[in-house]
C-alpha cells in the first residue's frame, strides 16, 4: 500500500518536472498539494511521510478532523468556505484557496484580528463561468483582490481556478489550457499593482501539464497521488 503511494508520488513529481522543463521553468517553483479528501488520515500521513507535506481538503469538516491526526502537514482549504465555518479555519495556518466574495473576506479578516494574525488567502476565479464551480467572475476579480488586500488581517497571495469539466471526448488538458492562460493574464496584471499576488493554484490530476505550462505555482492533485476516491468523506459522520 505505502509502496503504491511512493510510486504514485514519484510519477506525479516526474510529470511536474517534465512539464516544467518543457516550459523552461524550475520544478522547485511548483508546490505539489496532495488533495486527501475521502481518504483516511493514515493515508494522508503516508503521503506526508513520503515527502509531500502540503495537503488539501475541499470540506472544512474533513480538514479539521484530519488536522489533529496528521503530523507535519501544511494544510490548504481548496473547497468552498461558508462564513459560519470561518472560525474553524482561521488561526491554524491554513491557506484558503477559495475567497470569492467580499463578505467572506471580511469574515476572515475579522476573525484573524481576534487571533492577532494574518490570514493568507487566494482569490478563486470561475474563469470558465461554470455554474457548477465556485469563484468570482473574471470581471470581478480585480475589485475583489483590491478590496481583500486592503483588509487589515488578510493577505492575498494569488489566484485559484477550477476549469469546467471537459466536453465528452475532449482532452482535459486542451480544454483547460485556455482557462489557465486567462488566469495567468489576470495574475500578471494584478501583480504589477500588488506584488504579493504571486501564486497560481491550478491543475489537477488530468491537466497538470497544461497548468504548469501556463505558470501554475501550486498544483492540486488528488487521484494521481492517492488513487481512486471513495464516495464521500472517510468518516460517515462528516457527511
Ligand atoms: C478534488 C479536488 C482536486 C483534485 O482532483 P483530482 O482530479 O483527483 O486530482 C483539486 N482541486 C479541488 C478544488 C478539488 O476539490
Amino acid at each position: 500500500m505505502s509502496g503504491d503511494v511512493v510510486e504514485r508520488i514519484a510519477a506525479v513529481r516526474a510529470r511536474i518536472t517534465d512539464a516544467a522543463a518543457a516550459a523552461g521553468r524550475s520544478p522547485a517553483d511548483i508546490t505539489l498539494i496532495a488533495v486527501s479528501k475521502t481518504h483516511p488520515p493514515q493515508a494522508a500521513q503516508r503521503v506526508v511521510d513520503a515527502g509531500v507535506v502540503d495537503l488539501g481538503e475541499n470540506r472544512v469538516q474533513e480538514l479539521t478532523a484530519k488536522l489533529g491526526e496528521v503530523q507535519g502537514a501544511r494544510w490548504h482549504l481548496v473547497g468552498q468556505l461558508q462564513r459560519n465555518k470561518v472560525r474553524d479555519i482561521v488561526g491554524r495556518k491554513i491557506l484558503v484557496h477559495s475567497v470569492d466574495r467580499r463578505r467572506l473576506a471580511d469574515a476572515l479578516s475579522t476573525r484573524a484580528q481576534r487571533h492577532g494574525g494574518i490570514q493568507r488567502v487566494l482569490v478563486q476565479v470561475n474563469v470558465g463561468d461554470d455554474p457548477a464551480k465556485g469563484g468570482c467572475r473574471l470581471d470581478e476579480v480585480d475589485d475583489l483582490v483590491a478590496y481583500a488586500r486592503d483588509l487589515p488581517h488578510l493577505t492575498v497571495e494569488g489566484l485559484m481556478t477550477i476549469p469546467p469539466m471537459p466536453a465528452p471526448g475532449e482532452d482535459p488538458a486542451d480544454a483547460a489550457r485556455g482557462h489557465f492562460a486567462e488566469l495567468r493574464r489576470r495574475r500578471d496584471a494584478l501583480r504589477e499593482r500588488f506584488p504579493e499576488v504571486v501564486h497560481l493554484s491550478m491543475g489537477m490530476s488530468d491537466d497538470l501539464e497544461a497548468a504548469v505550462a501556463e505558470g501554475a505555482t501550486m498544483v492540486r492533485i488528488g487521484t494521481a497521488v492517492f488513487g481512486p476516491r471513495g464516495d464521500g468523506p472517510w468518516r460517515k459522520d462528516l457527511r
